[in-house]
Order: C-alpha cells, then sequence, then structure tokens
C-alpha cells in the first residue's frame, strides 16, 4: 500500500511505518549522543507508545539501560487500514531494545481495566520480579471505570463562563477566534475520572498488593501548567481540574508508598505537540508562537530531550528540585519571563496575515505530521509498505 495522510479534524487516520520507525530511531539516536545515566533498571510506562511516555520508554532503555514493560492502548493494521502511529513505534522500538540487548515486552489494551493492570503484574513476576519506577503516561478520551462499569468521557472545555479565544487552521494557516462554552458540572466530573489521577492511584495499590514494587520504587505522572492566556482553557478548565486531581493523587500515593521507601512525583512538562494536545482549543495558535521564541532562544525540546532532562537532571538528583506545590518543574525553560513575554507580544498581533512570519506554524504543522511517520527525510513516501507489522512481544 502507498501511504499519504489523511485527515479528520486534528486526526490523521493513516500512519506511516517507515516514517515511524524513523522516529523512534532518531529518538534514540539523541539520547544515545547523551551521557548515559545510572537510574532505574526496570520501569513500568503505562501510555507507552507516543508522546511522553514513549521518550520515558526510550531513556530508561537507551540511557538507563533498564529493562521495560510498555502498556498502550493502539490499533493494529487491518487489511486496508494502517495501523495506528504508537502500534508502528512500538514495532520499531522492541526492535531496537533487542538489538541492544534490554529486555522489552508490550501489552496493549485499556489500562483503566483490572484484566490489564492483573496481565502487566503477572508479567513483571515472571520476567522482571520488581519494578523501581513507573511512569504513568496516559492520555485518553474515555474511561471505562473498573469497579461501576460507568463510561467517563473527558471533555475539554472552560468552568464557570465561556472562552473566547484566537485559534488556528494550522493547515490552512488561518487564524480565527473560537467560543467555548464553559462545562456542566457533570463533564467535569467524568474529565477528572479519566484524566485524574483515580487510575495512576488504582495501578500503584494493584502493583505494590501484587508484590511487584521494589523497596524505594517511584513512580511519575505528567502535568502541565502554562501561562495565562490558556488557564481558562486548561489550568483552569475541565482539564486543569483532572491536573488539580493527579497533583493530589501524588501526594497520597506518596503516603502510601513511603512504607516501601518510594516517592511518588509529578512533572510539569513543557507544551509539545502530541495527539492529545492538538486536540485543546487555542493550545496550536500558542505553541506555533512559542516555538518561534524558543527556536530563535535556542531552548527549544521535544518531547525526548524534556524526559531526558527529566531523568538526567532530576530523578537522578540526590535532592530532586520541587516548586512550592511538590512538582518537579520542565516547564521552567517554557515559562521563563522573557520567554513568555515575548510570546504574548506575538498572541496580540498575530492574525492569518502574519501568521507565517511571527509563528512557527511551519514547524508546529511539520511535527504534527511527524506524529503519524510523515515528513522524515530519507522515506519514500510513494513507495509501497507492508502495513501488517508485529509488535514482536505481542505477536511476532
Ligand atoms: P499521547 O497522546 O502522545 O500519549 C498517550 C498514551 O496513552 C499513548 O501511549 C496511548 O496509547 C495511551 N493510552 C490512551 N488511552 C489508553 C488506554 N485506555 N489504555 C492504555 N493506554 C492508553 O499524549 P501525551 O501528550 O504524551 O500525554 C501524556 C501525559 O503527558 C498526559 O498526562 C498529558 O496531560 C501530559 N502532558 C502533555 C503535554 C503536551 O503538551 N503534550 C504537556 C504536559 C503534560
Amino acid at each position: 500500500m502507498i501511504i499519504k495522510p489523511k485527515f479528520k479534524g486534528f486526526i490523521c487516520t493513516t500512519a506511516h511505518p517507515k516514517g515511524c520507525a524513523r522516529s523512534v530511531k532518531e529518538q534514540i539516536s539523541y539520547v544515545q549522543k547523551q551521557r548515559s545515566i545510572k537510574g532505574p533498571q526496570n520501569v513500568l510506562v503505562i501510555g507507552s507508545s507516543t508522546g511522553y511516555g514513549l521518550a520515558s520508554r526510550i531513556v530508561s532503555t537507551f540511557c538507563c539501560g533498564a529493562s521495560t514493560i510498555g502498556v498502550f492502548f493502539e490499533r493494529p493494521a487491518s487489511d486496508n487500514k494502517t495501523a495506528t502511529a504508537g502500534w508502528y513505534n512500538m514495532v520499531e522500538f522492541e526492535k531496537a531494545a533487542k538489538e541492544a540487548n534490554c529486555y522489552a515486552k508490550s501489552i496493549n489494551g485499556d489500562a483503566f481495566s483490572t484484566a490489564v493492570k492483573e496481565q502487566a503484574i503477572a508479567l513483571i513476576k515472571k520476567d522482571l520480579g520488581q519494578i523501581d519506577l513507573v511512569v504513568y503516561s496516559l492520555a485518553a478520551p474515555r474511561r471505562i471505570h473498573p469497579i461501576n462499569g460507568e463510561t467517563l468521557v473527558s471533555s475539554i472545555k472552560p468552568v464557570g463562563k465561556p472562552f473566547s479565544s484566537k485559534m488556528i487552521d494550522f493547515h490552512k494557516e488561518k487564524v480565527s477566534e473560537i467560543t467555548v462554552e464553559p462545562a456542566t458540572d457533570e463533564e467535569v466530573r467524568q474529565t477528572v475520572g479519566v484524566m485524574g489521577g483515580e487510575d495512576w492511584e488504582m495501578w500503584i495499590e494493584a502493583l505494590r498488593d501484587g508484590g511487584v514494587l521494589a523497596d524505594g520504587a517511584t513512580t511519575i505522572s505528567y502535568s502541565y501548567i502554562g501561562p495565562e492566556i490558556t488557564y481558562p482553557i486548561y489550568r483552569e478548565g475541565t482539564i486543569g481540574k483532572a491536573k488539580n486531581d493527579l497533583e493530589f493523587s501524588a501526594k497520597k500515593i506518596n503516603t502510601g508508598l513511603s512504607k516501601l521507601g518510594g516517592k511518588a512525583f509529578v512533572s510539569v512538562q513543557k507544551a509539545l505537540v502530541t495527539q492529545a494536545s492538538t486536540a485543546i482549543p487555542g493550545m496550536p495558535l500558542y505553541m506555533s508562537l512559542l516555538f518561534k521564541v524558543m527556536k530563535e532562544k535556542g531552548i527549544h525540546e521535544n518531547c525526548i530531550e524534556q524526559i531526558y532532562r527529566l531523568f538526567a537532571e532530576k530523578l537522578s538528583s540526590s535532592t530532586i528540585p520541587l516548586d512550592e506545590k511538590g512538582r518537579i518543574r520542565l516547564d521552567d525553560w517554557e515559562m521563563r519571563e522573557d520567554v513568555q513575554t515575548e510570546v504574548l507580544a506575538l498572541w496580540e498581533k498575530v492574525s492569518t496575515e502574519n501568521v507565517a512570519e511571527v509563528s512557527d506554524v511551519a514547524g508546529y504543522r511539520n511535527d504534527f505530521f511527524r506524529l503519524f511517520g510523515f515528513g522524515f527525510a530519507g522515506v519514500d513516501y510513494d513507495e509501497e509498505q507492508d502495513i501488517q507489522l508485529d509488535i514482536p512481544s505481542i505477536n511476532g
């Protein structure tokens, strides 16, 4: 099959196996050029197939030499439909881990379910014994609650009052206005149910009760704060309520883990193009401006640079620097005063007429295509592709 990108809103419904492989290889090659890290040896990454979770699995493997188990929810190829990008990422990741003599096994299923938690615990017991780092990096549109069976749906809306903002159609480079109506209390509750900390707590409890958490084990999950212009839709919106809940869960997990000498952290990361973040109204325009400013200052990072810095400079430090709310801050460069002042000035003046010049919309769009394996130099996009690729540990 010859694969071209096909869009449905902010999602691309096709993925290119060779391009995804190239993306994973580039990330591995970046970390291999950095110094290795004395870090965790047995790592469970929940949400390991794309974005920050994929970067966490790559740094664990190729910088720390860790054995990893990855959990994700991806679709394999069918007769005439490509697999999802995360599937192809995991095909390449497992191949590269094997070449590096690192253990890597994967579970493709619903991480919110009890069955997948039990499957992970059984696999850890059989192959690794115990885990010393659990990365919780899920971004999901819905969750079936494992106890009462309720389907909870996440929505990205402001709370209390409507939110009007500039936005960009990054395909057409058109800047317009959007107004998003506020969420109902029910939508807030359901978003917290999906993206809050309950499932993270359930994972840690299940792993601990299953006897597979090592003494001194660490767990980490990712959060976002961002600048005031995005507060109504992010930090003070439905997703922000969920992040508050996640951050509160870190405290509860910490208390539980302290008996094992373990610790739970939330790390606040930089805004980056991932499948999850493109769905947030206003964020693509903010990121296009942010990337322009950060690239000009030479401080732009992608997921892999962010996670390498997290492992190398924060997690492996004997006293991990935390903010006043106990969080690790990897958004330090994004939130620098000089960066934010410039972004805000650009935000005020950006329009359809000047967007190509004052923002990095081209870079944003490029990153978006790359999520699905498109736009990599050296990949022949007119070549026939075998789309039926197996993830070795699942069905190889
Ligand atoms: P992503 O969409 O790239 O990755 C989501 C991962 O979750 C994938 O591996 C996917 O397969 C997995 N997943 C989704 N539903 C699942 C399910 N039911 N069962 C098993 N796996 C499932 O997202 P991302 O942007 O890397 O987000 C990861 C975390 O990082 C989130 O908590 C997000 O809020 C946080 N974060 C993201 C940004 C950003 O700008 N992208 C910034 C700061 C923090």
